[in-house]
C-alpha cells in the first residue's frame, strides 16, 4: 500500500522549496496497482532499475507518466527503453553514452541523461569521478552524440548514520557540478539537475542543493 498522506507531504515540502524539487517516486518491484494510486493523486514521475520491468510497466500504464531509468543500465539494453524513457539518471561510461545516443537517434529523440559520480565510500556504488568526468565531455567524439543531452549529475552517499559524512559527500556533488556548469555548459538553460537524495537522507541531500530527489521506500513501503 503506497502512503499517500506522505506523498502529499512529501510534494509539499518540495513544491515550496526554493528552487522546486523534482521527486521521482522510485517505483521498483512494486505493482501497477500501488503506481496507479498515486498517478490518479497527479504524480506522474516514476522511477525504475530494471529494464525488463520498466518495459512491462510502460507498456500497461498511461501513457503521459514521465518514467526515469535511475539503475545501472547495460549498454545492450538500452534499446528496449529508447523509445520512452524520459531521462537515464545512471550514465557511468562513455560507451553507454554512445550507445544511448545511437538508439536515441534511431528512435529520432534525443534522451536526457544525467552523468554519475562516485561519492559513497562503498566501492560496490557505480559512477565516474570528477576527473573521468571532464574526460568524457572533452572527449573528442563527445560532440558528436548529438541524440543525448547532459542535463546533470547524479549520485549515492554513502549509507551510514554518519550525517556529516552524507553531507561532506552531497556538497562534493554539488561541487563538481558547479565545476562542470562553468567549464562546459555555461549559459545552458538545460544543465541543470543535481539528482541526489533518497528515503533516508532526502532532506540533508536538499539543504546541499539537489534538485531531484529518488525516494522508494517512504513512499511505497519496504521491499
Ligand atoms: C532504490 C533506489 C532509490 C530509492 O531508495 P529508497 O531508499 O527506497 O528511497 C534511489 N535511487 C536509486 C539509484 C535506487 O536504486
Amino acid at each position: 500500500m503506497p502512503n499517500l498522506q506522505k506523498l502529499q507531504e512529501i510534494k509539499t515540502q518540495l513544491d515550496n522549496h526554493q528552487p522546486p524539487v523534482t521527486l521521482v517516486a522510485v517505483s521498483k518491484t512494486k505493482p501497477i496497482e500501488a503506481i496507479l494510486e498515486m498517478y490518479e493523486l497527479g504524480h506522474k514521475t516514476f522511477g525504475e532499475n530494471r529494464v525488463q520491468e520498466l518495459e512491462e510497466k510502460y507498456e500497461k500504464m498511461p501513457k503521459d507518466i514521465e518514467w526515469h531509468f535511475i539503475g545501472h543500465l547495460q549498454s545492450n539494453k538500452v534499446k528496449y527503453i529508447a523509445p520512452f524513457v524520459q531521462l537515464i539518471h545512471g550514465v557511468d561510461s562513455f560507451k553507454l553514452l554512445k550507445e544511448i545516443h545511437k538508439q536515441a537517434a534511431k528512435n529520432n529523440r534525443t534522451i536526457d541523461c544525467l552523468l554519475q559520480m562516485h561519492i559513497a565510500e562503498e566501492s560496490s556504488k557505480f559512477g565516474f569521478d570528477e576527473a573521468e568526468i571532464f574526460d568524457v565531455l572533452e572527449n573528442a567524439d563527445f560532440e558528436a552524440l548529438q541524440n543525448v543531452r547532459i542535463v546533470g549529475v547524479m549520485g549515492m552517499a554513502t549509507y551510514t548514520s554518519d550525517s556529516s559524512q552524507v553531507k561532506r559527500e552531497f556538497d562534493q556533488l554539488r561541487a563538481t557540478f558547479e565545476a562542470l556548469k562553468s567549464r562546459f555548459f555555461e549559459g545552458q538553460e538545460h544543465f541543470k539537475e543535481i539528482s541526489m537524495g533518497m528515503s533516508g537522507d532526502y532532506e540533508l541531500a536538499i539543504e546541499a542543493g539537489s534538485t531531484m530527489v529518488r525516494i522508494g521506500s517512504l513512499l511505497f513501503g519496504g521491499r
